[in-house]
């Protein structure tokens, strides 16, 4: 099986479309959450979603934070903006919606799924072998696929150690030989300074994730963050993938 995997999206629908675009046939969708949250298209990028009934979609931070269900004082003052608007945006059956999903989820023996880490799903990242070696004790499966850092990631627990293996994209990663937690990056706000967007996908026979990045209309979605009046350094990241 084909799978699809991604994650923050963060309203960015031309960043969605282009992905779903470029990644071709796939059988699944997993969602690792953060559908919205920053961007200009948060119903646009819920509908798009749910017409394609993803197999597993999470919720994160940004979710919970336009549902209303976190406090968002925690949260800098421009994605608070981001969070307030994008709360004022989507509609009741959209809201209702993303109030139904879960923040992690075991697929089966080899699957875990959470929005920012298995031991604080929606709010912990994992951006370092340190955070990444305390947190596979808090998983009891072969891989745990997670989001929330925007930046796309390996981490492998082999002999007692972890350590961070390099991949090639568009090349096929072998996920055997210990265990894994994966982050396919970000679609729709990457922030490892590459701007195009980020997704893997998961091939379940071969036991293989392969990193993809693709270029979309990045001013598109600048052009609709300007009119729904986000702030300006929102729009600015997205040229620089920061
Ligand atoms: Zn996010």
């Amino acid at each position: 099986m084909q799978i699809l995997v991604i994650s923050d999206i963060h309203a960015n629908l031309a960043a969605l479309d282009q992905v779903l675009h470029e990644a071709g046939s796939f059988d699944v969708i997993w969602c690792l959450g953060d559908a919205v949250g920053y961007g200009p298209e948060p119903n646009g990028c819920v509908a798009r979603l749910r017409a394609l009934q993803p197999e597993y979609w999470l919720a994160g931070n940004h979710d919970w934070a336009a549902l209303g269900k976190l406090d968002i004082s925690d949260f800098n003052p421009m994605a608070r903006l981001a969070a307030l608007w994008t709360r004022e945006q989507l509609t009741p059956e959209n809201s209702d919606f993303l109030r139904t999903l879960p923040a992690r989820v075991k697929v089966s023996d080899q699957f875990t799924l959470a929005h920012g880490s298995p031991r604080h799903p929606i709010w912990e990242y994992v951006l370092d072998a340190q955070t990444a070696a305390v947190n596979f004790a808090h998983f009891d499966t072969s891989y745990c696929l997670v989001g929330h850092t925007h930046v796309p990631a390996i981490y492998r627990q082999q002999n007692g150690r972890v350590a961070v293996p390099a991949y090639t994209l568009g090349e096929p990663f072998e996920l055997e030989n210990g265990r894994l937690i994966v982050n396919p990056g970000g679609v729709g706000q990457p922030r490892d300074g590459d701007p195009r967007a980020s997704y893997i996908l998961l091939d379940t026979e071969t036991l293989t994730a392969t990193y993809h990045r693709v270029e979309y209309a990045i001013q598109e979605t600048q052009v609709r963050m300007s009119e729904a009046g986000l702030p300006s350094r929102l729009i600015t990241r997205l040229n620089y993938g920061w």
